[in-house]
């Protein structure tokens, strides 16, 4: 295994590449910082105008709304207006620049333009918005003689060029999972995926059937129900005990999966119940895809498993000149972004070494056999919930980084446990409030 163990060679004798990084989010941002931090030469590539990629919210949604059409216009994000962030504030932000509270919105779950504002001012702080060229779209990336060649477009201009490495970091948001219901093809109503979903307002009147359980389903389910008919949320996960009237609202219930659809407009449940819907609105997440990416098959998509990944960054035979940032799912993004960035630009440098190719494809063999063994499905490879702090750690100790603060954890914790007990409000209540100062301790090291 990778040890980090030996003394760094000084910057003069580090290998400085050149690297394209593909998508300008919070993950290209970051990945810029730490490739340039350890002396490579930076491009990213972001083909929208704005950079802050999930952050940037945009009233616009797609000509498909269910996102199936692969040609259909697409949306620069997937937030809705009343978005507010489903962790708090102080465990969201990159380690060395915190996320504390601002004049502009100083609440612990902010909504969606403060982490704009906040990915800008990183941007600015570190000068990371001369690499970023806007308005370019990636259009392939493909191996030539053992370099990258990079081919994007900006407006009607197509430009190739070669790069010593690739860093992908083109988000995982973008892409709708459909949920798959029998005799949908007949049933005559509309239906849309939360990628499209921005207001309530399309909704009023309406008897909408909302599918997921995910944070954004609950939230979505709340906004709608304010001002439609019925709001009727159908999960997978739902247990017998939370099914029927959700409490605190006249007009909302919990339903067990949707078992078929009918050609009056019917929607039958597993649990038996059916009510009569305009709307099916599919919280049902995202599918990973490189539509630019040509591996020659090193690096496919299975299930939702990007895969062979070595710690879900470098696939063994091509590492470390193709790396992934942010595949990663229920974790706290950002810092994790950071670390996986910072194990990059020191691998390229020749500062942190990797085990071999064959080692690291034994390592990835290892683990899918033990998910298969844990019956984890291959579409959950990539969500880490409370291991995430166990590779984050194994992460910071490649790159001989403190590992992760221990507020952090504890918060992070505390915060899952409050959804839990208090859905409707655990953004503006809680019982973690001793932990606020301890984190503040630590940002007193970074902010002036
Ligand atoms: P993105 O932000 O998606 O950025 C990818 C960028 O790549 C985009 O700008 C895109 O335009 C660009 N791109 C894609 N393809 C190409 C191409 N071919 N060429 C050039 N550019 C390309 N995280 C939290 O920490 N807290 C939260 O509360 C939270 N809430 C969320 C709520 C919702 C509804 C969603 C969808 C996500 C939420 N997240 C939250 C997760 C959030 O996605 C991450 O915080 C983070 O923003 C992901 O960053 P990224 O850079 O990986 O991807």
């Amino acid at each position: 295994m990778a040890t980090n163990t030996f003394t760094a060679p000084p910057m003069s004798l580090r290998t400085a590449l050149n690297v394209a990084v593909i998508g300008a989010g919070a993950a290209g941002l970051v990945a810029a910082r730490e490739l340039r931090r350890e002396g490579h030469s930076v491009v990213v590539f972001e083909r929208e105008n704005r950079l802050g990629g999930t952050w940037v919210y945009d009233p616009k949604t797609e000509s498909d709304p269910i996102g199936l059409d692969p040609s259909r216009t697409v949306a620069q994000s997937s937030l809705y207006a009343s978005l507010r962030t489903n962790l708090p504030r102080e465990t969201m932000g990159f380690r060395d620049y915190p996320f504390a509270a601002s004049t502009r919105d100083p609440r612990r779950f902010p909504g969606h333009g403060e982490v704009l504002e906040y990915l800008n001012d990183f941007a600015n702080e570190f000068g990371l918005t001369e690499l970023v060229r806007l308005g370019t779209e990636v259009k392939r990336v493909g191996l030539e003689g053992g370099k990258w060649r990079v081919r994007s477009r900006c407006g009607e201009d197509f430009l190739d060029e070669i790069y010593d490495a690739a860093v992908v970091c083109n988000g995982h948001y973008s892409e709708p999972r459909i949920a798959e219901i029998p005799g949908i093809e007949t049933w005559p109503g509309h239906q849309i995926h939360s990628r499209n979903y921005r207001t309530p307002e399309p909704f009023r009147g309406q008897v909408v059937v909302l599918i997921g359980s995910s944070s954004s389903a609950v939230d979505i389910s709340r906004d709608i129900a304010g001002v439609a008919k019925e709001a009727h949320v159908a999960s997978r996960s739902v247990t017998d005990g939370t099914i029927g009237k959700v409490p605190g609202y006249n007009n909302m219930w919990i339903h067990s999966m949707i078992e078929r659809v009918c050609g009056d407009g019917t929607v039958v449940f597993q649990d038996g119940s059916a009510v009569c819907a305009d709307v099916i609105l599919h919280c049902t997440g995202y599918k990973y895809n490189f539509p630019f990416l040509d591996t020659n098959g090193a690096v496919t998509v299975d299930d939702n498993r990007v895969g062979p990944l070595y710690k879900h960054v470098f696939p063994p035979t091509l590492a470390p000149s193709l790396s992934f940032v942010g595949l990663l799912l229920k974790v706290i993004p950002f810092p994790l972004f950071e670390l996986q960035s910072k194990w990059i630009a020191g691998v390229l440098s020749g500062r942190i070494a990797l085990p071999s190719s064959d080692e690291m494809m034994a390592n990835v063999e290892v683990f899918y056999r033990t998910l298969d063994e844990s019956g984890i499905p291959k579409r959950y490879t990539h969500q880490l919930a409370e291991y995430q702090f166990e590779y984050s750690d194994w992460l910071a100790s490649e790159c001989g980084c403190p590992p992760s603060e221990e507020w952090r954890k504890q918060i992070y914790f505390a915060t899952g446990k409050n959804r839990k007990v208090r859905p409707e409000t655990y953004r503006d209540e809680w019982d973690d409030e001793h932990l606020v100062p301890r984190a503040y301790e630590d940002f007193a090291k970074y902010c002036s």
